[in-house]
């Protein structure tokens, strides 16, 4: 029985659903390709073999029996405001073939499901299924994580972790056991430290293993300078690297438009003596999140976006450079066992390469602070 269906069962009036399953029960059994995974398969592969003239019968003429081909499965753990904003950017580009949901707050989710099969029409992803039993994601090729307890006002991202390494020690070991070579993007909080523990958890290759890191940063930062500039962010360069957060830091060095470096221009570009104060970028970008969970109590848009633009990376096998968390060990003088934001290439297995970034001595010293930063924390964690 697809799970799609059992979602449209649980939510429509007693009469109604039971005639639906039972045709899709009738359907389902009938299908010779049942054998092949019944509970993945999408209702429209099959065309009920009984002779009952319904108007599916009388307005199709059924070929053959489809197999399900299943090309680039999407999941997302979390329903909350993250993953629908992950799931709502991923349908609108219309990247997988499939979206599988999943979270522990069953009613929630299948609300939230829902309300995206109904805009179907509008959509060119044939299918949305969730579940809170982990099945659903099976053979899914991205598995994208923002489950998790939800940073609370005035709270660091460093404070969620302990609460949310108990909830990914269960989460990864269902999601392996469904889709053992499948991608991971993290994006729940403290996201570098996760990345970690995902990947410690998961023992996949590091390269498999991706967290979202400072790519929502360097998007923010990119827009304040557009600001400034009255250029459109996307020809505004530049990166902010390390910990997503309190400690990330803005590679001011290569911050340019069209090739042109700003620190040609303003050689204290970024630091305090600026008299122009392009610091003020950097701080704004860093107060944003606690700025925006103040007003409308959590993010959503700008970092489902940002995890759309990294599944399209990974789904079309794009090969772009996008400043994600990676284990970081061995770079820019980091001994640790990091996951730290650097530019990334990032195609379909994951991330191939990073990018070696000539960073400045103040800067290569504050990329060093967020790796000490984030493994005083790790060190201590159980996992
Ligand atoms: P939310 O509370 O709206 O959603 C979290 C969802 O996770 C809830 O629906 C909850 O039911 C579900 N959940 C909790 N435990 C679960 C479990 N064990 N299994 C399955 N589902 C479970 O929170 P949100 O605003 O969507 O934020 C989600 C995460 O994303 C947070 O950790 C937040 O800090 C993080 N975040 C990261 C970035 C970034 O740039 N990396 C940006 C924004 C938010």
């Amino acid at each position: 029985m697809s799970w799609a269906m059992g979602v449209v069962r649980a939510s429509q009036p007693a009469g109604a659903a039971a005639a639906r399953a039972s045709w899709l029960g009738q359907a389902m059994a009938a299908c010779a390709c049942q054998a092949q995974g019944p509970r993945l398969m999408a209702a429209w592969l099959c065309t009920s073999a009984s002779n009952v003239a319904t108007v599916k019968r009388k307005l199709l003429q059924n070929f053959h029996c489809e197999k399900p081909v299943r090309h680039s499965k999407v999941s997302i753990i979390g329903a909350g405001s993250v993953g629908m904003a992950c799931a709502v950017s991923i349908l609108l580009k219309g990247l997988s073939d499939e979206l599988a949901l999943v979270d522990a707050n069953e009613s929630k989710l299948k609300g939230e499901a829902m309300d995206l099969q109904h805009g179907s029409s509008f959509l060119k992803m044939p299918s949305i299924v969730c579940s809170k039993d982990y099945l659903v994601t099976a053979n899914s090729s991205l598995v994208i994580i923002t489950a998790g307890a939800r940073q609370e006002r005035g709270e660091t991202r460093l404070n969620l972790v302990q609460r949310n390494v108990a909830i990914f020690k269960l989460m990864i070991s269902n999601i392996i056991q469904h889709s053992p070579s499948c991608k991971l993007i993290v994006v729940s909080n403290p996201v570098d430290i996760l990345t970690y523990v995902a990947w410690k958890l998961s023992a996949l290759p590091h390269s498999h293993v991706i967290g979202s890191g400072c790519n929502l940063d360097t998007a923010r930062f990119r827009f304040l300078i557009g600001q400034k500039l009255g250029i459109h962010s996307e020809s505004c360069h530049g990166w902010v690297l390390g910990e997503h957060g309190d400690s990330s830091v803005p590679v001011w060095s290569g911050v340019n438009v069209a090739g042109v470096p700003l620190q040609h221009l303003n050689s204290e570009i970024g630091t305090d003596r600026d008299p122009e104060q392009w610091e003020n970028v950097h701080k704004e970008v860093v107060a944003s999140a606690y700025e925006i969970i103040k007003m409308k109590g959590y993010t959503s848009w700008a970092i489902g976006l940002s995890v759309a633009d990294l599944t399209e990376s990974i789904l079309k096998n794009l090969r772009r450079t996008h400043p994600v968390s990676t284990r970081i060990k061995g770079l820019y003088g980091i001994d640790k066992e990091v996951f730290l934001s650097v530019p990334c290439v990032l195609g379909g297995s994951g991330i191939s390469d990073v990018v070696k970034i000539k960073l400045t001595p103040g800067e290569e010293a504050r990329l060093k602070r967020s790796a000490n930063t984030l493994w005083d924390i790790q060190k201590e964690l159980r996992l």
